[in-house]
């Protein structure tokens, strides 16, 4: 049997090709030392294959809302971060947060505030190029990666995030909710590390906030 039918797909993942190998070798192992007959070998892989992708697809999701998680937040980061120095190609970061989402919570319980999370995340999806990455970042807080995307640029799928979630009529159990969101966003690449462009987006949210809510700040340039 050749290893090379298993298709391991990276593309995803991110997985960095040692472990890829590391997780190949693993396999083959497996199957020699069970003494899988032939007829069934390629049945074993694709099984095991279909347990690593769906591990794999565990590890990066937030159960809740089906998006990224804060993990894959930090390494896709890191990654754009770097390769926008390198190309010298425009990237933006926003950080969206729910206004006032612990009243969500205590006046309507725990399980609304999770509906208003799950909605918010399909606006979200609903809102982006496929090439943007959207992640929640815990709690009632999303980050948004924008590649190839201005400063201006990003206005504009942000705004329309914006409007769409104060327009939408959120309902829980026959109750009309108004849900509104604040956003910050920063678009400067000159800092030593990404995480300085995460606490510039996150200062301008903090902007935003103390600006009245329910509006987007982009980072002072
Ligand atoms: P602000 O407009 O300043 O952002 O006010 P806020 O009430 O949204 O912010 P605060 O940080 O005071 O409260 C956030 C709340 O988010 C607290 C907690 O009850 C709620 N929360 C965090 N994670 C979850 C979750 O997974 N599900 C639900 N339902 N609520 C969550
Ligand atoms: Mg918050
Ligand atoms: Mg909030």
């Amino acid at each position: 049997m050749v290893m090379e039918n298993i298709n391991i797909n990276n593309a995803d993942f991110e997985i960095p090709s040692d472990v890829l190998d590391k997780i190949q070798q693993n396999i083959q192992d497996i199957i020699e030392s069970f003494d899988i007959p032939d007829s069934n070998k390629m049945e074993v892989i694709k099984k095991i294959n279909f347990m690593y992708t769906q591990t794999k697809q565990m590890s990066v999701t937030d159960p809740l809302t089906g998006l990224y998680n804060r993990r894959h937040f930090e390494t896709s980061l890191e990654r754009e971060y770097m390769r926008a120095r390198r190309y010298n190609s425009a990237l933006s970061l926003a950080v969206v947060d729910i206004d006032f989402f612990k009243k969500v919570n205590d006046v309507y319980g725990h399980s609304c505030g999770d509906y208003v999370l799950k909605e918010a995340a399909y606006h979200m999806i609903n809102t982006f190029r496929k090439t943007d990455m959207i992640f929640r970042y815990g709690g009632e807080e999303f980050v948004i990666i924008l590649t190839e995307t201005s400063a201006n640029n990003a206005l504009i799928p942000l705004e329309r995030l914006r409007k769409s979630i104060e327009d939408y009529s959120f309902r829980y159990h026959g109750e009309k909710l108004k849900i509104t969101i604040s956003i910050g966003c920063s678009s400067n690449t000159q800092f030593e590390t990404p995480w300085e462009m995460f606490d510039d987006a996150d200062k301008a949210l903090y902007n935003a906030k103390n600006s009245g809510r329910n509006c987007i700040k982009p980072a002072v340039q």
